[in-house]
């Protein structure tokens, strides 16, 4: 069965006001963007002027609160050096809660809301709440971090897809379709691998993967901060224990990450030519 939705402008856009973006009740998902505060889109920031309330986490960059209104009540769900973040359902009951108390609720989210972001939970329960919602899309981590170190995510000779995978562990296990991570032709792009990209690199070799294949961890991409590793598979691990890269770091692999160079020396020369 097909069924055709129309796009709801009038629910999901508002534009006379900039103030009036966010409606009493109503809980708007924020992308903040990688890191770099000036990503964040101009609905974004119409949406942070108009909150009463704003729930924000470890990844979205404090120096987006300074746009918030000055009686905007500010409310960090993140980690803590002490403590852990406040766990996702009592996020979600703290949205549900505010969004009943007539505010207008930003919740605002590291990159983009729908990637890897548990931004599809939050709106589940709003849904079930009969809680408005919208979501504001925000540059996820990788195309930041493609933008900020000259990597173009795809490219006609090499890389006709792109492959997004979280790399986590559960129950002590490595898990993801390691298939597609091993598709030809493609960039793949690893979320939350920092800590097992030894492990990624030897179970992509061992898997018949090229040893000699260019990958890249990116930290902090798009901030002051930004730190690049640049290897093959066969020495990444290596690099990465020997350096003192932090958290959030980004894994890039595939022919892609080779071009960096070619494409910024292109660069420089037009730049010269010119
Ligand atoms: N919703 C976010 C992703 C959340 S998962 C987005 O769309 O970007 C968190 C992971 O994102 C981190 O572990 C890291 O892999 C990646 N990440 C987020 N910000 C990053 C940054 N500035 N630099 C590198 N990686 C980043």
């Amino acid at each position: 069965m097909t069924t055709v939705i129309p796009f709801d402008s009038k629910a999901r856009t508002k534009k006379a006001n900039p103030r009036q973006s966010l409606q009493p009740g109503e809980v708007c998902l924020l992308g903040a963007g990688p890191g770099d505060p000036d990503l964040m889109t101009i609905k974004g920031m119409r949406a942070l002027e108009a909150a009463d309330v704003l729930v924000y986490d470890r990844l979205a960059n404090p120096e987006l609160l300074a746009f918030t209104a000055p009686n905007c009540e500010k409310i960090y769900v993140g980690k803590r050096k002490d403590r852990h973040s406040l766990p996702q359902e009592q996020i979600c009951d703290l949205l549900v809660a505010l969004a009943r108390c007539d505010k207008k609720v930003v919740r605002l989210k590291g990159g983009d809301p729908f990637i890897f972001g548990r931004g599809g939970e939050e709106i589940d329960i709003l849904e079930a709440n009969n809680i408005p919602w919208q979501v504001i899309p925000g540059i996820t981590a990788a195309t930041g971090c493609a933008a900020s170190t000259g990597i173009p995510l795809t490219h006609r000779d090499c890389a006709h897809a792109l492959t997004f995978i979280t790399a986590h562990r559960s129950d002590g296990e490595l898990k993801f379709n390691w298939e597609l991570a091993l598709q030809k032709d493609q960039t793949v792009v690893f979320y939350m691998g920092l800590s097992v990209v030894a492990e990624i690199a030897d179970g992509l070799i061992a898997r018949g993967k090229a040893a000699t294949t260019p990958i890249a961890v990116i930290a902090n991409g798009t901030r002051q901060e930004q730190k690049v590793v640049v290897s093959t598979l066969a020495d990444i691990g290596e690099a990465i224990a020997n350096s003192d890269l932090p958290s959030p770091a980004l894994i890039v692999m595939g022919e892609v990450v080779a071009l960096r160079g070619q494409l910024h020396a292109v660069v420089r020369q037009i730049g010269a030519a010119g």
